[in-house]
């Protein structure tokens, strides 16, 4: 179903697909707005189930549980990329899902995405299909004997990539990839990791937040920075590249696009079609953060101010390093955010902490 361009008034209810920390943080905005939510998630006990006002857990195959899921709400929405495409299209048969499959479509394929990316005139690494040793030797040789190797689909906190030099050996590589299909990506000397996030509403208003700048450890994003140190020019091309990709897709809801700053310019690596972990610093640090510009869009409702009026540097805390809470909970303008996930294993993101400090 098509998005109503009439705002969706407070007391209706918005279904979101997936009970994680996003889900969870997207429940709470959409509460603020006046809305009642309903999680569907196959996990017992999701961090979104714990805030929404009703919950389904069931299979993202399950067709009656789907329907009833489908009717009980005014719109649909995700919070994370990897749903299943045939899900997405049983539930648009009865509500409209925000963002559009075409977005999901160019997320979920990273060969899709750079092809897109390209025929929109926007930079990305040079990339080699690869679906042999073969392939894979001759896109090396043309990377100069160094690339990242990673699988088109599915991958994400680096799962689904490795790393090559001369030394790699390629069959094993090859063996560990077991027939999924994957590109080769020349290696980016890049300066700096940023990310750009804008909202889009039906009636194809936007909303852009200044660029966020990523450090990762271990593939996992450890800080985002606000605002990133760009000069004016990288500025405006990266809040340009945004608005461009969002029209493109004639796209509904915030949108996360990751981006390499080279001396030759912005290369875009990918994009999230949701709300995105660099991006939470802006519920505490701009005016209208993204979660809230997210329930705001898909709602129909004119988008807030995006502006920030703090500086922020927001941390993950991984596993065990939740266990430090006391510590940020005594520090200044610092905002503790838990997910409230029972168990904290190695690497698994517990909670995040950002700290603001005065606009410069
Ligand atoms: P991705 O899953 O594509 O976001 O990659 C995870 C992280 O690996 C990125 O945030 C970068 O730090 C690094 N990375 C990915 N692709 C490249 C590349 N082509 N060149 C250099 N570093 C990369």
């Amino acid at each position: 179903m098509t998005p109503s361009r009439n705002p969706l008034p407070p007391g209706a209810c918005i279904g979101i697909v997936g009970g994680g920390q996003l889900g969870r943080m997207l429940a709470l905005a959409a509460a603020e707005l006046g809305f009642q939510t309903h999680v569907f998630c196959p996990e017992e006990n999701a961090p979104a189930t714990q805030v929404a006002s009703f919950s389904t857990q069931a299979d993202y195959q399950n067709k009656p549980a789907l329907d009833r899921f489908s009717q009980s709400v005014d719109v649909v929405t995700y919070e994370f990329e990897n749903i299943p495409v045939d899900t997405v299209a049983h539930i648009e048969t009865q509500k409209p899902v925000l963002p559009s499959a075409k977005a999901l479509e160019v997320a979920q394929d990273r060969w899709v995405e750079k092809c897109f990316m390209r025929e929109l005139g926007l930079g990305v690494a040079d990339f080699y299909d690869i679906t042999s040793e073969a392939d894979l030797r001759a896109a090396l040789e043309a990377t100069q004997g160094q690339g990242i190797l990673k699988t088109r689909r599915f991958g994400y906190d680096g799962k689904g990539q490795w790393r090559l030099d001369a030394n790699s050996d390629l069959a094993a590589t090859m063996a560990e990839l077991d027939g999924q299909s994957a590109i080769l990506e020349v290696l980016v000397p890049f300066e700096r990791e940023i990310s750009l996030l804008v909202a889009r509403n039906p009636n194809g208003e936007t909303a852009t937040f200044d660029a966020i700048e990523n450090v990762h450890k271990n593939h996992i994003l450890h800080t985002s920075t606000l605002p990133a140190q760009l000069s004016d020019a990288q500025a405006s091309q990266a809040q340009a590249m945004a608005t461009k990709i969002a029209e493109a897709l004639d796209y509904v809801g915030v949108l996360a696009i990751e981006c390499f700053v080279t001396p030759q310019g912005l290369l875009v690596n990918e994009i999230a079609p949701r709300v995105h972990n660099s991006g939470h610093l802006t519920q505490d640090a701009c005016h209208c953060g993204q979660f809230e510009q997210h329930i705001r869009a898909i709602a129909s409702w004119p988008l807030g101010d995006a502006r920030a009026h703090s500086n922020a540097v927001m941390t993950n805390l991984l596993g065990d390093e939740v266990n430090d809470w006391q510590d940020w909970a005594a520090q200044e303008a610092t905002y503790l955010h838990f997910y409230g996930k029972a168990e904290a294993k190695p690497g698994r993101k517990m909670a995040h902490v950002t700290r603001l400090t005065p606009r410069r």
